[in-house]
């Protein structure tokens, strides 16, 4: 495909989703890693643009708040369908912009759609506690009530998922929502803002102007929402470096955030280890979404028995995978997202060369344009974790270590800054077991013989330390969305206080 017609698949997917904005209207190049060409520029918006909406947000939520939850459910649930009928454009938008192959674009779309009928179920879930009380003739409740705009930031690598985990949540909970996409992937977020329109016009007039708006540009206008007052919460995906910034500036104005940043996955084979399934669990785990997951696996301890079996098959295996344009071939890993990504892996392997790591693979490939940055995935065997293996480089980097003790290796595992996702390969139940107890993995996410990335929608998803500590998606990360009033109803003709107080008057 040369670049001219990937432009033009561009407009003519932008199209079929519904987006009517001008693709060739202003200062912001769209460019497509696939080939390091641009294929399309928008028009930004200023900071005068992000206060406006803001406003129209808070006005909706006056509005939004009323409608009863599972109403609001309805609207999710319509999205859903609109989503499943966009799955393929929104699929390859994924795959322009953020360099995916064409099963990875689809399965991201698929997480979107898995979310909202989570979300349509949800909506008739918003469940309080019932509390007993120590008074008599006395009721006491939870309420569960909509919290505000929510500002949603999100990251180049999953351009359209992790807004559908937010937004379709917060919409059924009863907030509007601020979507200030990646830079990087504008397009894909008008794509799926013209998608949930098509829902908006379905539904009908209980959904007001505003509920869902995208800002258009840098870090400037994130930093717009981080600011507001008007925005009661911030879900910010992205560096841990972002997220240094954003989380006290939320905090400074006692905001609430959910912080989805950064990690430095990694997996531990022992010796009892499948060593066939786990040798494809870490393939995929590493070198997936050319290493560009926030889940990717970016160390590994293997034990030394098995070393010597496991290192030369993963070798074996990185030496042969295909790299190359995703949309034109079958090849299983893509492009970096642009230069500066291509940078840091070749500064990233440089040091830990000179940590004595030894290096397999990380040649930048001939397979695109010289404005594309394709590469080979690198394997690293490391004397031990020092030097870059303990912080994050957005590459596909495996730096592999050798074990001997298991507690040693629970240890080094949980000695960096990311707290994301981790794994264990093992068929010892008691080795799995530590793992996943108190003095096991540290991370948000914890595996027994499947790889680090891959997360279903049903699970919170998020991390611990360096990553942030904020859940979202399944499991009870709604509560996030709301907030919680506690209510006691005192039904009798007394008025007993708490705590045996005495106050007569
Ligand atoms: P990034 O931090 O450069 O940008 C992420 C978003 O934050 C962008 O929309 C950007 O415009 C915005 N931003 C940057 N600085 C800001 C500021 N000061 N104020 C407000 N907004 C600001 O990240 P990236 O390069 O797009 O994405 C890769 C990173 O994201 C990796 O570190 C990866 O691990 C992480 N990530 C984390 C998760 C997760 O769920 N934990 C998911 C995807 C990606």
């Amino acid at each position: 495909m040369s670049t001219n017609s990937l432009a033009s698949t561009t407009r003519a997917t932008m199209e079929a989703c519904g987006v009517t904005a001008s693709l060739d209207a202003g200062s912001l190049t769209v460019v497509s890693p696939l080939t390091g060409e641009a294929v399309a520029s928008l028009a930004t918006h200023s900071a005068d643009d992000a206060k406006a909406m803001i406003r129209t947000a808070k006005q909706a939520f006056r509005q939004w708040r009323l409608v009863p939850a599972p109403r609001r459910g309805e609207l999710v649930r319509l999205f859903g369908e609109e989503l499943r009928k966009s799955k393929e454009d929104l699929g390859r938008m994924v795959s322009i912009e953020a360099g995916k192959s064409p099963s990875e674009g689809l399965g991201e779309v698929q997480e979107m759609i898995d979310i909202c009928d989570f979300a349509v179920g949800l909506s008739r879930q918003l469940y309080g506690l019932t509390i007993a009380t120590e008074r008599p003739g006395h009721r006491m409740m939870e309420t569960w009530h909509p919290l505000g705009v929510v500002g949603i930031i999100t990251a180049f690598n999953f351009p359209c998922a992790p807004w559908a985990w937010n937004s379709a949540l917060a919409l059924v909970c009863g907030d509007p929502v601020i979507w200030k996409p990646s830079e990087k992937t504008p397009l894909t977020a008008l794509a799926c803002q013209a998608v949930l329109e098509r829902a908006l016009a379905r539904f009908g007039e209980d959904a007001p102007e505003g509920l869902s708006q995208v800002l258009v540009g840098g870090p400037e206008l994130g930093e717009a929402l981080v600011t507001s007052e008007a925005v009661a919460l911030i879900s910010a995906t992205g560096s841990t470096r972002m997220g240094r910034i954003v989380g006290p500036k939320v905090a400074e104005r006692f905001g609430r955030s959910i912080l989805e940043l950064g990690g430095n996955n990694a997996g531990i084979v022992c010796p009892s280890a499948d060593l066939d399934m786990t040798l494809r669990a870490v393939a995929f785990g590493a070198m997936g979404t050319a290493g560009q997951r926030c889940t990717t696996t970016r160390r590994l301890f293997v034990h030394e028995s098995i070393y010597d079996q496991i290192v030369p098959a993963l070798k074996k295996a990185y030496a042969s995978v295909s790299v190359g344009n995703p949309l034109e071939t079958n090849a299983l890993v893509g492009p970096l997202i642009d230069k500066a990504a291509f940078d840091g892996m070749v500064e990233a392997l440089n040091e830990a060369k000179e940590a004595g790591g030894t290096v397999h693979g990380g040649e930048r490939q001939d397979v695109g344009p010289d404005t594309a940055y394709y590469v080979k995935p690198a394997i690293v065997e490391m004397p031990s974790q020092t030097g870059p293996v303990t912080r994050e480089t957005f590459a596909p980097i495996l730096y592999v270590m050798k074990y001997s003790d298991f507690d040693e290796a629970i240890e080094q595992h949980n000695d960096v800054g990311g707290g994301l996702s981790s794994s264990i390969f093992t068929t010892d139940l008691r080795e799995m077991e530590t793992f996943l107890s108190a003095r096991g993995s540290d991370c948000g996410i914890a595996n027994v013989n499947i790889g680090t990335s891959g997360a279903e929608i049903g699970g919170a998803f998020g991390g611990e330390k360096e990553t942030g500590g904020g859940r979202e998606s399944g499991s009870d990360a709604w509560r996030a969305y709301m907030r919680r009033a506690t209510n006691t109803i005192n039904y009798s003709r007394e008025l007993p206080l708490a705590q045996g107080v005495s106050f007569d008057i």
